[in-house]
């Protein structure tokens, strides 16, 4: 009884000490973070985008330009002042998109920068959900096997009176912590094989005279008796 109560207290300590339930908090911490840098890659690219756009308008709009004031060049119409000043305008207007582009251009490349960052963060965050996967079916699995094993010697340790009625389990159990350990013992040669004092007669009269379901005890120390085959009565 004792040992089982000691396995259990094993089981109970390896339980609450499982180096894997370390490891699933730790693991669990570097997936919430790695949650917080996606979040954060995500709307950078989002803003870098939305540059993009803005830059590829800004392009757009003096290109548009530029090819209106081509056609009205290429027909020819207005004195030759106009057509002239038409000339400068288209110089302006390219110097002025070849400007645009190149900050297109910047943010093209700053954008690509940062959708590799989102990348390389939901790769990491992904691994780390997945060790967090790993690391709690292996928690689990220990945890299952503690309790498979508190489960055995729960059941060991209820088969134990289980074949003895219920008050004289008591009985056991008490003289079992007067007597520290043992709360029966076979009466052996008239003697209780316990505290080994010999019966008297008046006693050993009393117990010949006992139903054999009765409970016997030793008057010394109280155990629980045994009746056996060499008990000399
Ligand atoms: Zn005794």
């Amino acid at each position: 009884m004792q040992k089982l109560d000691t396995r259990l207290d094993q089981l109970s300590h390896r339980e609450r000490t499982l180096p894997v339930v370390e490891q699933v908090n730790e693991a669990t911490t570097r997936v919430n973070t790695l949650e917080e840098d996606v979040v954060l890659a995500r709307t950078a690219v989002g803003d870098v985008e939305r540059e993009i756009t803005k830059a590829d308008q800004d392009v757009q709009l003096v290109r548009d330009r530029a090819t209106r004031t081509q056609q009205r060049l290429d027909a020819g119409q207005g004195s030759p002042k106009d057509l002239q000043g038409m000339e400068h305008e288209l110089q302006t207007l390219a110097r002025r998109q070849n400007e645009l582009e190149e900050i297109e251009l910047e943010v093209m490349e700053r954008a690509e920068g940062l959708r590799s960052d989102l990348g390389a963060a939901e790769n990491a965050l992904a691994k780390a959900r997945e060790r967090v996967d790993e690391l709690t079916a292996q928690r689990d699995a220990a945890l299952e096997d503690i309790e498979r094993e508190r489960g055995e010697v729960d059941g060991q340790r209820a088969a134990l009176p289980a074949s003895l009625p219920e008050p004289l389990v008591a009985l056991y159990e008490r003289v079992r912590q007067q007597r520290g350990g043992q709360g029966a013992a076979p009466l052996m040669q008239r003697r209780c094989g316990g505290c080994q004092l010999e019966l008297n007669q008046a006693d050993l009269s009393r117990i010949r005279a006992a139903a054999e379901d009765e409970v016997l005890r030793c008057e010394e120390c109280g155990r629980i008796l045994v009746r056996t085959s060499e008990s000399g009565l």
